[in-house]
């Protein structure tokens, strides 16, 4: 680290609270060592009261830009100068760029699920997608699969205080992409398991199967899924959750975790602050 700090080293913040367990200092830091590049990323406990001083600073410090995460994706929108369609549409940004000073708004987690898709040699556009949870990562994902092609995207939402932004969502997907997409409520089961079996891709957004819900998951019985759907759980801790075991009973091909897509939002923001290529392959053996 201290062969790679010097006068010209710019800063990366990642501006969330909590925050001090996340993996995105380690994962850009050790691609700028790799790649020879003089950035630093740090992460600052960040507050919603500390938001409007802390994106001051971006500008203040001419940092290239930050990560955001809770409870600050939405608050931060005010606060800057452009956003980027998706961000948007989603109403969330994960990722600031500062160009001389005019602040740019992005969310990377929905092109970050996609292109871990297209790395696994997997392409859903003019599929269907069953979609549990519209939360911060359901809305992300939502929104980018159906700008980016995908047919149809069926949400499932339990009956709780997101059930309002699921309703959001699917009409800003209807009124906004060619997608077509449509509200279900989890607690029916019969409407879940028949979207499901005409599904390319089933993803779970909800953290069912992450702590305290290890135990758990929203799909218990292996015949749900036939052995050609792509079922994909957020959770990345576990790195094998419930949903996954339940999928490999059923012999499922393709079974993943979060990890590809935290990889993947990651990457994207890296090459949003630096032009470069993130040397995804080396992170992913270093870090997972
Ligand atoms: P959130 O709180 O914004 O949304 C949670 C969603 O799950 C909501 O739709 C809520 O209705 C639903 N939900 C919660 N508990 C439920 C239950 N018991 N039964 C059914 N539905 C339930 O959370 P988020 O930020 O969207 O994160 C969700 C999960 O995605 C977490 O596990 C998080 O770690 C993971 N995530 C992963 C990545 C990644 O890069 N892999 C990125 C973001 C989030």
């Amino acid at each position: 680290m201290t062969e790679r700090i010097d006068g010209h080293t710019i800063l990366i913040g990642l501006m969330a609270y909590p925050i001090r367990h996340s993996m995105s200092p380690t994962m850009h830091n050790n691609a700028f060592a790799k790649l020879g590049l003089n950035y630093a990323y740090l992460a600052f406990d960040i507050t919603n009261d500390k938001l409007s001083d802390a994106v001051k600073a971006i500008r203040t410090l001419d940092m290239r830009g930050s990560n955001v995460s809770m409870p600050n994706k939405q608050k931060i929108i005010p606060y800057l100068d452009k956003l980027d369609p998706a961000a948007k549409l989603c109403g969330a940004v994960n990722t600031v760029v500062n160009d001389d000073g005019i602040l740019t708004g992005y969310t990377t987690d929905g092109t970050g699920f996609m292109k871990s898709l297209e790395d696994e040699g997997l392409d859903i556009r003019g599929k269907k997608m069953t979609l549990s949870g519209a939360g911060g990562a359901g809305t992300a994902i939502a929104i980018q699969a159906a700008l980016d092609g995908v047919a149809e995207i069926s949400i499932f939402n339990a009956k709780d205080k997101v059930w309002d932004n699921a309703k959001r969502n699917v009409d800003i997907i209807n009124e906004k992409t060619s997608c077509k997409a449509t509200l279900h409520t989890l607690e029916d089961q019969e409407d879940f398991k028949s979207e499901i079996a005409d599904s390319a891709i089933y993803c779970d957004s909800t953290g069912v199967g992450m702590k305290p819900l290890e135990d758990e998951t929203l799909v218990t019985d292996p015949s749900w899924f036939r052995k050609d759907i792509i079922v994909y759980d957020t959770v990345y801790a576990p790195r094998t959750t419930k949903l996954m075991e339940v999928a490999q009973k059923a012999g499922v091909a393709h079974v993943f975790n979060g990890l590809g897509m935290m990889l993947e939002q990651g990457a994207e923001a890296f090459k949003l602050w630096t032009g470069k290529s993130m040397p995804v392959e080396y992170i992913r053996e270093l870090l997972f």
